[in-house]
């Protein structure tokens, strides 16, 4: 028989959003809870900062996105739609648009994603989830969630069968341990609160780390500074100046710092250097979830079955969006979807054991392979099994292979074009670049 659960969803980004809608759509009854006053998350850009640069404070005033008024999104314009609702402007034969959206698209995408979908009377906003607990953890059977909200400074609760959590995970800085950082006089920034250029203008910065957001921010930061000198893990060229790049300069990572300012790489470079920018990524951070059976360990969300339900309550908690190195926004989608029939009972969840025991295999799995902890929630390869085994359980037709397509192609131009990545593929028509990869 069918249920209809009452579910608190925490957070409107895209996920909150998608999750939404799949639970509607199972006909449960819900309560988005978003503490801004809007719907779009990440992308919703935000010109302040945060109090203290690095985000070390646990008092400082905390601002969500982390967005820079320059970025385009680094996955084309078709993989950021979702499964039945495609992103603006996704005609394959039709080079017209660029196809690495600038952020405001995004946006606005998401913002007619919710109207579309009539979720916008679902949402209470300006109310921030404060705690999260069971109601009577001796008696599982029939607890339920305590979720307590502040609005315009009055605190609320209400009761839940389930909740269904989708804060983000891109506004909590993670910090690398660099040997004599305490004594190095120069300014510290994380990318968390990397705005634009103009502050760094004639400065000669380093930049710790490589992903996405290293890989932009040091060509948006190089149009004002005089030294961009990147150290990553992964060298793509000999180390020194980047081919093609005026004031770009790649490195190995930073062994040491000095008290007169000088920063060492481990390819025996050094430099003068007045700003520190980390890319160093962020941390999973739950602060209103108060249970006893789940941990953040070196960013492992633990234990998750599929990086979706804890095992110890089953239907009744969830996340969604914790993995990463993803097709973002469709595996958000398909997430949403499972938890919402794993809710009605159009899909059954396996026994707690059996649940543990498959996060056990999966951690096994890692170490055997040599992956370090805070990969758990990276895809990447294994990305194409997961989307799919979702789509089976949920009842859905095989993904199109169009995505995991243009994803490789992606990967592909990421690898071999570095920096130009954007600019080499905004000339191929889709239908060349997958043709490249088939
Ligand atoms: P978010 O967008 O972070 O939304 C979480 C929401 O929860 C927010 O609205 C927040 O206000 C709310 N919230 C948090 N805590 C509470 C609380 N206690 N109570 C109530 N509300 C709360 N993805 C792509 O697909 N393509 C890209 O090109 C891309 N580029 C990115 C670039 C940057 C710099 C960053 C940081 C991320 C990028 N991403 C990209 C990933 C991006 O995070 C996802 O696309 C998407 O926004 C994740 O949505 P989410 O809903 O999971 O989280």
């Amino acid at each position: 028989m069918r249920r209809s659960c009452k579910v608190a969803v925490i957070g409107g980004g895209m996920s909150g959003l998608v999750a939404a809608r799949e639970l509607l759509r199972e006909s449960h009854q819900i309560t988005v809870f978003e503490k801004s006053h809007r719907v779009g998350g990440t992308w919703v850009y935000d010109p302040r900062v945060e109090s203290d640069p690095v985000g070390l404070d646990p008092h400082r005033t905390k601002v969500h996105g982390s967005l820079y008024a320059s970025l385009r999104t680094n996955l084309m314009r078709p993989l950021m739609g979702f499964s039945d609702y495609p992103f603006t402007g996704c005609d394959f034969e039709d080079t017209s648009k660029l196809k690495f959206p600038r952020h405001e698209e995004v946006l606005n995408f998401l913002e007619a994603f919710a109207a579309d979908s009539g979720l916008m009377g679902f949402v209470k906003f300006g109310a921030e989830v404060v705690k999260v607990k069971r109601t009577s953890p001796d008696d599982e059977l029939s607890a339920s969630w305590m979720v307590k909200w502040v609005q315009e400074h009055q605190e609320n609760i209400e009761h839940f069968e389930a909740v269904v959590i989708c804060n983000g995970h891109y506004s909590e800085p993670r910090l690398p341990q660099i040997p004599g950082i305490d004594r190095w006089p120069g300014k510290q920034v994380h990318s968390h609160n990397y705005r634009t250029p103009e502050p760094y203008l004639n400065q000669v910065i380093v930049i710790v780390g490589k992903g996405p957001s290293g890989f932009d921010i040091s060509v948006d930061v190089a149009n004002a500074a005089k030294e961009v000198h990147i150290a990553s893990r992964s060298l793509r060229f000999k180390a020194g100046k980047i081919p093609g790049m005026e004031n770009i300069f790649e490195h190995e990572v930073v062994s040491h710092v000095d008290p007169d300012g000088r920063v060492h790489f481990a390819d025996g470079f050094s430099v003068l250097a007045d700003i520190i920018l980390y890319c160093t990524g962020y941390s999973y951070h739950f602060p209103f979830l108060e249970i006893n059976n789940l941990t953040v360990d070196d960013n492992r969300v633990g234990p998750l079955y599929k990086h979706v339900f804890s095992p110890r309550y089953g239907p009744y908690l969830s996340f969604v969006g914790i993995t990463s190195a993803t097709i973002v926004f469709l595996t958000s989608e398909l997430q949403s979807k499972w938890i919402a029939q794993v809710l009605s009972g159009k899909c059954t969840l396996p026994s707690e054991n059996e649940m543990m025991s498959s996060v056990k295999e999966m951690y096994d799995e890692m170490e055997e392979a040599g992956k370090p902890k805070h990969r758990t929630h990276w895809l990447y390869d294994k990305m194409e099994g997961y989307l799919d085994w979702l789509a089976a359980e949920t009842g859905l037709p095989q993904i199109e292979r169009w995505w995991f397509h243009m994803f490789d192609a992606l990967l592909k131009s990421f690898i071999s074009f570095g920096h130009g990545f954007r600019d080499k593929l905004e000339k191929m028509p889709y239908s060349n670049l997958l043709n490249e990869v088939k």
